[in-house]
Order: structure tokens, then C-alpha cells, then sequence
């Protein structure tokens, strides 16, 4: 994309990079069923990865799945006997996203738990299980309950990533009030005044919130 005959900062850094046939894949098949093109961005996903990896994680859990695109990009990240765990609402979404993840050499790694994330997180909580890192990009109205839930699940030091926390602008503007809006800027607030996290907002793509469990 050109603004002015200049690339955009992210068509410059995209172009640095070669294509990703896993990730191609995966927004093919978001396109040939026609359901919502909302993956991270690339840079995104490769910052995931990263993250994953620089934490040196074993146990990773997503909250919204869709396709497996943030899901490639996590498992990339893992340690050897690492896992990955997603949660997703929808039967047909986690289906293809179990088939992209395994398709992309992950599928050994990886576990889907279908329905609703709050009550599989209360699952997951009760039998005791430990993450090292989340990602939270499911409905927004949950954001709140949902790190409430992941610190409750965190193991020390565990790092909790989210996406989308200005909501295309939503979330800076006093003229909007509906309940994914005001959710988001609790979660928003949270984050930075929670005395147990520790880290930062990031203005870039749509919202990047980036802490961990101290
Ligand atoms: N993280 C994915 C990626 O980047 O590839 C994109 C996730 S998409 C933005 C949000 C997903 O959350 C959708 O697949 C949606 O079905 C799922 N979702 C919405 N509400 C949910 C809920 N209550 N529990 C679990 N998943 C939910």
C-alpha cells in the first residue's frame, strides 16, 4: 500500500520478509469459507513467536483461535515438548484451525478445547494447570474476566499478550459506551494499574497490551 508514492511503514517491513506458506494457507482458507479475516497482522504473529520463544514458554494458551493464525505463529515459539492450548467457541473454526496447525507441523503440540472460554478456563483452573503465556483475542466483552482468569493461571513470570485493545479507535473515543468498548478500557486500566503485572500498552496495529505476572 502507498501513501504518496512512499510504502506504508508495514509494507516496507512485510517486504523484508519472505513469503510464509503456512500463514498463506491459513488466510486462504479464511477467504474460501468466507468467514471474517481477523488473524493478527504478520508482524504481529512474528512478535508472538518471538515472545514465545524469548520467554522460553512450555505452556501456551490462546483465548480465540479462528483459524490457527496466531496458533502457527505461537507454536513456532514453543520449546521442545512444549503445548499449545486453544480455546475457541466455534466448532467449525476450531476444526479448521486444528487442521491449519497440524498442516503447518504442529499438530503434536497442540490441544483445542471448544466452547466457551470462560468455562474452560474455570476447567482449566480447577484441575490445575499452569501457563507461561497468554494470548487474549477472543470477544471483547470478556477481556476483563479473562485476565482475571489468566492470572489466576499464570505461572510466575507468565507473560499475558492481548490484541485489539483500542478497537479501531473505539476505545480513545468519549462518544462511544457500548459494553466491548467499556470492557476493553477496563482491561485497559487494569493492566497498567495492577500491582502484580508489570509491562506496557503499544499503540501499534490495533492495540498491543503486553505484561507479565511479576
Ligand atoms: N487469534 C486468532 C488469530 O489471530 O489467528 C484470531 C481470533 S478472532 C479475532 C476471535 C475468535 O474468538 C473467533 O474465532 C471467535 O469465534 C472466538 N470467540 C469469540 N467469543 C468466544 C468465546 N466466548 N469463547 C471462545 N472463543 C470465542
Amino acid at each position: 500500500k502507498e501513501q504518496g508514492g512512499a510504502l506504508s511503514p508495514e509494507a516496507y517491513f512485510e517486504g523484508l520478509f519472505g513469503e510464509d506458506e503456512d500463514l498463506a494457507r491459513v488466510s486462504e482458507s479464511i477467504r474460501e469459507r468466507g468467514m471474517p479475516d481477523i488473524s493478527v497482522a504478520p508482524g504481529y504473529g512474528r512478535l508472538l513467536t518471538m515472545l514465545v520463544a524469548a520467554a522460553r514458554c512450555k505452556a501456551v494458551l490462546e483465548i480465540g483461535a479462528l483459524a490457527g493464525y496466531s496458533g502457527i505463529c505461537l507454536a513456532r515459539g514453543l520449546m521442545a515438548a512444549g503445548r499449545l492450548t486453544s480455546l475457541e467457541l466455534n466448532p467449525e473454526y476450531a476444526a479448521l484451525a486444528t487442521a491449519n496447525i497440524a498442516r503447518a507441523g504442529y499438530g503434536n503440540l497442540a490441544e483445542m478445547i471448544v466452547g466457551d472460554a470462560l468455562a474452560s478456563l474455570d476447567k482449566l483452573q480447577a484441575s490445575g494447570r499452569r501457563f507461561d503465556f497468554f494470548f487474549i483475542d477472543a470477544d471483547k466483552e470478556n477481556y476483563p474476566n479473562y485476565l482475571e482468569r489468566a492470572i489466576g493461571l499464570a505461572a510466575p513470570g507468565a507473560v499475558i499478550a492481548a490484541d485489539n485493545t483500542l478497537l479501531r479507535g473505539r476505545t480513545l473515543n468519549d462518544a462511544k459506551q457500548g459494553p466491548a468498548v467499556q470492557a476493553v478500557r477496563d482491561f485497559n486500566r487494569r493492566l497498567a494499574t495492577d500491582p502484580r503485572l508489570l509491562g506496557t500498552h503499544l499503540p501499534s496495529y490495533d492495540g498491543l497490551a503486553l505484561f507479565m505476572v511479576r
